[in-house]
């Protein structure tokens, strides 16, 4: 499923460039175009979804792939010990600007909690 108007799939695909930092046939990650914090990834699965309401049962599997993804990346950029934050925003009034499902991996300094 590859929607002709989404900027992820265009990304997942290919056709629009981007700092990808690891992929394989169901998950790509990719820097964030204007990073939020000194590590700003963004990861995706290739196929489009929307947004976290339009998950299927049957996605459980991907969605785990995606939170495993985002955990090898954070050791891989030496965060384990600082901590990070993974950022899941479904629809509007959580800020959700692409709707192609993404997790955001941020690190590299300290998070306010609640966010605002
Ligand atoms: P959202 O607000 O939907 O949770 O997050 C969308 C994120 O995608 C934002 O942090 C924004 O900076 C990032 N973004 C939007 N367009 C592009 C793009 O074309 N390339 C990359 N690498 N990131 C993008
Ligand atoms: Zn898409």
């Amino acid at each position: 499923m590859n929607q002709a108007d989404c900027i992820f799939c265009k990304i997942a695909g290919k056709k629009i460039p981007s700092k990808i930092v690891f992929e394989d046939d169901e998950v790509m990650a990719f820097e964030d175009i204007n990073p939020k914090a000194p590590l700003h990834l963004l990861v995706i699965p290739k196929r489009h979804i929307e947004k976290v309401s339009d998950i299927a049962d049957s996605d459980a599997g991907l969605m785990g792939k995606l939170v495993l993804t985002a955990r090898d990346l954070a050791r891989k950029n030496g965060l384990n010990d600082s901590g990070y934050r993974i950022v899941l925003n479904c629809n509007r009034d959580a800020g959700q600007e692409v709707f192609h499902i993404h997790l955001h991996l941020l690190g590299g300094r300290k998070f306010t909690w609640p966010p605002g």
